[in-house]
């Protein structure tokens, strides 16, 4: 690791424009120690008042650095998303979610192994030298909204049960704004270093969360090992049933593309429908429209058509099928 000056910030005044915003630091640190990041200047937040989660309007406020364990086991998250709740105990290990914070943890970065590896050549590393990624080991990376230059995944869980639910984020620099999760993530295109829409200067303050939808919430993630693993497909649901029929969809999907996926006319084809195994595999065929395999990870494509598929069964209080 290369030599770099830490400050620990009183205020959200003290943060200097161009220094790397350091949180629980489970993400940053291991880049640093394998130099994909290599930052002059570590800024400490961890002292500034954003841990607190509290009612906004009919809906929730989450401040930057509560920790995911504090987040999942909040009462009102339990309550009235728990989609959240499952989203986020499926994350890491309890360790790792006692330091993780909630600004940290939507900016975590790839786990693609060529943007780890400095002798392999990745244009979101180092902008123009490549993807090793393709035509390599693709075991991992996406299947929808890749491109060319970049086929990495966004790897988090919490996200993804925030997408679900229409988070937004709150940013504070020269300009505060309000950012839908939605556009917050980006995708790779021709510039795939360029991952979110996070500003030089800018800070994520907070995340708030609309009035509760109600509904049956899952959060059901596929991955290598019980213990910790980073999903290979997961599919976070909250789905409402009226009368029979399915009166509102939210769904998110994570592990298949660089950012937390959802695709409107999925929920579309759902709303106001029976719940039939017919349907499903409709809406899963509507998803897996624009999917696109890089030789190994071929496999996610059905993955992801029977996740979805079971979380529905799930979810509308059909049995799931082995
Ligand atoms: C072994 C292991 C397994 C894991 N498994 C999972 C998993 O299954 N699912 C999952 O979702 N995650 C997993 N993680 C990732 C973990 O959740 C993230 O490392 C963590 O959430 C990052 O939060 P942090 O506070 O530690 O961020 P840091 O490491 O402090 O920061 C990460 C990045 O965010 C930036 N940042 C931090 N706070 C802010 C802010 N408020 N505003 C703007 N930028 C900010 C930093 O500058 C840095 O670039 C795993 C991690 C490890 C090490």
């Amino acid at each position: 690791m290369r030599e770099f000056t830490y400050l620990r910030a009183g205020s959200l005044a003290d943060l200097p424009a161009s220094a790397t915003i350091i949180a629980g630091g489970t993400n940053l640190l291991d880049l640093m120690k394998h130099e994909v990041m290599a930052p002059d200047a570590l800024v400490d937040i961890t002292r500034l008042d954003l841990n607190r989660i509290e009612p906004e309007g009919d809906g929730l406020r989450i401040g930057a650095l509560v920790r995911n364990s504090d987040l999942a086991a909040h009462p009102i998250i339990r309550r009235d998303y728990p989609v959240l709740s499952r989203a986020l105990l499926a994350g890491a290990s309890g360790q790792l979610r006692n330091m993780a914070t909630t600004g940290g943890n939507l900016m975590q970065r790839t786990r693609c192994p060529y943007f780890y590896d400095r002798r392999m050549a990745c244009n979101k590393r180092d902008p123009g030298a490549g993807c090793a990624a393709i035509g390599g080991v693709t075991r991992n990376h996406a299947i929808l909204g890749g491109s060319d230059q970049c086929i990495a995944t966004y790897p988090g869980d919490m996200a993804v049960a925030l997408r679900a639910l229409d988070a937004v984020v709150e940013i504070d620099g020269p300009a505060p704004r309000r950012v839908p999760l939605a556009d917050f993530h980006l995708l790779p295109g021709d510039t795939p270093d360029v991952e979110t829409v996070l500003r030089p200067g800018e800070i994520i303050t907070g995340v708030t969360l609309p009035a509760p939808i109600g509904g049956q919430h899952r959060y059901r993630k596929v991955r290598d090992r019980a213990s910790y693993a980073f999903a290979l497909v997961s599919v976070a649901a909250v789905i409402g049933i009226e009368d029979g029929r399915i009166s509102h969809a939210a769904l998110a999907f994570g592990g298949v593309a660089a950012k937390p996926w959802r695709d409107p006319a999925v929920e579309a084809a759902l709303t106001g429908r029976e719940p039939s195994d017919a349907l499903f595999a409709e809406a899963a065929a509507i998803l897996l429209r624009p999917a696109k395999a890089w030789g190994e990870n071929q496999f996610k494509i059905p993955l992801l058509r029977r996740s979805l598929i079971a979380t529905l069964r799930d979810a509308t209080g059909m049995e799931a099928r082995p």
